[in-house]
């Protein structure tokens, strides 16, 4: 096949031709396995869509997945459960990084989604996040993340008054993502338009057996009375929805970031 390279799989993947350095040009870089044509030449077998197509695809991925800066590192591998070794907190860390990395390991055999309950700083974007990463870098899965704020900003942001509608660039994606990460569910006021756009979108990734994963602070049954629950945060519907849709996984103990300052405060 013209333009199609048979390369042994060591070397460097990508020769970029020199014509200054500007994006365009970039663009010309020419792969070393398969010359650009997008195929590559598998010895004895034939040609298989090219290395460099996939891992562009992956890029794509995870730029399209909207992974927060600040939890871009974040990795199943470097979430180390906190807490003296028998401790509740230690154990319902270890079980919420296990259930992650199973979750991560069945896809796409899984019909359940996953609400990360707990307090705040535990891990519960981290390990969120950690899947999404994994999903796109692993399994080449069409992801994204919103923080529960952001989304229903977003949302009112693009709402048209005249159609009484917002647009569907903001929504299409959050409805068809393969997997929907939604940081924070309840943190917002909870207005009636609050409650009746999440129960939308969650209901319709419902019916579309599309996968959820959401963290939040509050939990059902608050020790403190006074407290709200994730019920009166988001309504009887949609938490209702989400019992039918996502496990539980509840992470206890101490904010994270608390720990590390304790740590280095010890040191010096
Ligand atoms: P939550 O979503 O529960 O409020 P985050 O996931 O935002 O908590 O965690 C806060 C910060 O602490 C993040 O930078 C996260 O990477 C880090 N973190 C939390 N728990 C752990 C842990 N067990 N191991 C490593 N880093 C952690």
């Amino acid at each position: 096949m013209p333009g199609v390279s048979s390369r042994s799989n060591s070397g460097p993947a990508q020769q970029v031709i020199s014509m200054g350095v500007d994006s365009a040009n970039l663009q010309l870089a020419v792969c070393t396995w398969c010359g650009g044509t997008g195929w590559e030449m598998v010895d004895g077998k034939g040609v298989r869509p090219c290395r460099c197509r996939i891992s562009e695809r992956r890029n794509q991925l995870l730029a399209a997945a909207r992974i927060p800066k600040r939890y871009e590192a974040c990795s199943m591998d470097n979430y180390i459960p906190q807490g003296s070794p028998r401790s509740q907190e230690f154990l319902s860390q270890a079980y919420a990084l296990r259930d992650a990395k199973n979750f991560v390991d069945e896809y796409p055999i899984v019909d359940h989604g996953i609400v990360f309950f707990g307090p705040c700083g535990v891990g519960k974007t981290h390990l969120a996040t950690a899947i999404l990463r994994a999903l796109v870098i692993n399994k080449g899965v069409n992801c994204l993340f919103y923080d529960f704020r952001d989304l229903l900003k977003a949302i009112q942001d693009s709402y048209n008054p005249v159609s009484q509608t917002s647009e569907s660039r903001v929504l299409a994606p959050v409805f068809e993502a393969e997997v929907l990460v939604l940081d924070e569910l309840g943190a917002s006021k909870p207005t009636d338009w609050v409650r009746d756009t999440m129960t939308q979108i969650v209901n319709t990734r419902y019916n579309d057996k599309k996968i959820t994963i959401i963290t939040t602070n509050f939990v059902d049954e608050p020790e403190n009375p006074q407290e709200e629950s994730l019920t009166d945060r988001v309504g009887v519907r949609l938490r209702s929805r989400l019992y039918e849709m996502c496990r539980n996984i509840c992470i206890k103990g101490q904010d994270y970031r608390m720990i590390l300052q304790e740590n280095r405060g010890r040191r010096f």
